[in-house]
């Protein structure tokens, strides 16, 4: 009887023995891949930057994991990671450091770009506004903790910005554009009101203005180099008459079928201008005395046999015109004054000779 029972309390025991192994067992392939799935983790949690030397550290861990699961002793296991532990959490304050500053240098260009943005100058307000409005928005930013919320919200804002430059640009250009067509077209109106304050009113000829300042600037050229030049000053004779007789619309009809007369006489670098009333000028660059005289009556002979006709209805008979011309060429040491008094001079005896002839000066 006392037999039996013993053998019961061995038994039990066995089994009892044999659970708290399986146990152990199941404990130790529990902490087994723990520890391992932590050893990964902490690898994956190590930021891989040269700067850090990332891979020393993944180096010795690694080291350490084979020598942790590879030992069968116990007690060999503490002093492996004791000699493991200071490597890891140097790396980890390493790391912390690394983070930390990297941060404190967001933060640095962030208030830099908002600093810059601030003394951004624009006379557009609005853009002005606009610009403002972003740097407020940046200096929010520098308040966020998370450096993944910086990055996010920067990336955000920087978009905008570049949105907002974008905007005036294309403003810009189109205010650019504007102005340079309505320069351009100012520019238009100034040479067309130069060109019309140069033409006579009636006759469509250079006027008397353009005629002195042609004048001048020949004679302003003759200093550097000399340049020949003859003058041709015409007066319609007895036009007083043909108002008196036909009317002052007649005329001035007079007046500009003489100036056509008269351009389609002269050549393409000739000068042709109203000089007032019924007298004309026209300059011969590089004409002589002698040559001016020639064309001179060249006109006279033209103008003579041309019949002028102002009625449609020809009731009226063409009129029979001529006209006198005074002809003489620059001189060494000429003013503008002198070669027109000598112009004039001749025109006068022109006019004393009995007229629709050239005389010279
Ligand atoms: P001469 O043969 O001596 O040159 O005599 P003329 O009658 O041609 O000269 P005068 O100086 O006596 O008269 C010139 C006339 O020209 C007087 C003036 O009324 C006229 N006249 C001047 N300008 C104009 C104009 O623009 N239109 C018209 N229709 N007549 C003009
Ligand atoms: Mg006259
Ligand atoms: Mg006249």
């Amino acid at each position: 009887m006392l037999l039996k029972r013993r053998r019961n309390t061995q038994d039990e025991n066995v089994v009892d023995l044999n659970s708290r192994l399986q146990e152990s067992e199941n404990r130790e392939s529990a902490y087994d891949t723990v520890i391992r799935t932590l050893l990964v983790l902490v690898k994956d949690f190590a930021i891989d930057i040269a700067e850090l030397k990332t891979d020393r550290f993944y180096a010795s861990m690694d080291t350490f994991s084979e020598k942790f699961f590879a030992q069968k002793k116990s007690k060999r296991i503490l002093p492996h990671f004791e000699k493991q532990k200071p490597v890891i959490s140097s790396f980890i304050d390493q790391q912390k450091k690394y983070l930390d500053e990297r941060e404190a240098e967001l933060r640095n260009i962030i208030d830099l770009l908002t600093r810059a943005m601030v003394s951004v100058d624009s006379e557009n307000d609005a853009y002005h506004q606009k610009i403002l409005r972003q740097s407020e928005k940046m200096e929010q930013i520098t308040r966020l903790d998370d450096i993944r919320k910086i990055k996010a919200a920067l990336e955000i804002e920087v978009a905008t910005l570049r949105e907002t430059v974008r905007n005036k640009q294309v403003g810009e250009q189109a205010r650019i554009q504007s102005l340079s067509g309505q320069v351009k077209s100012l520019r238009q109106e100034l040479e067309m009101a130069k060109e019309e304050s140069q033409r006579d009113g009636l006759t469509g000829i250079y006027n008397r203005r353009a005629f002195d300042d042609h004048l001048q600037s020949l004679m302003e050229r003759n200093l550097l180099h000399r340049q020949d030049f003859a003058i041709l000053i015409l007066d319609i004779d007895d036009f007083k008459a043909v108002n008196d007789t036909y009317g002052h619309p007649v005329g001035d009809r007079v007046l500009l079928a003489m100036a056509e007369t008269f351009g389609q006489m002269v050549r393409s670098d000739d000068f042709l201008a109203r000089y007032g009333g019924e007298e004309f000028v026209i300059v011969l660059p590089g004409a002589s005395r002698r040559n001016a005289a020639k064309k001179g009556k060249l006109i006279c002979k033209t103008v003579h046999k041309t019949r002028f006709t102002f009625d449609p209805d020809d009731r009226q008979a063409p009129l029979s015109l001529t006209v006198s011309i005074g002809a003489t060429a620059y001189k060494k040491g000429d003013t503008a004054a002198s070669v027109l008094a000598r112009a004039d001079q001749a025109l006068y005896k022109a006019k004393q000779a009995g007229k629709n002839g050239v005389m010279t000066s």
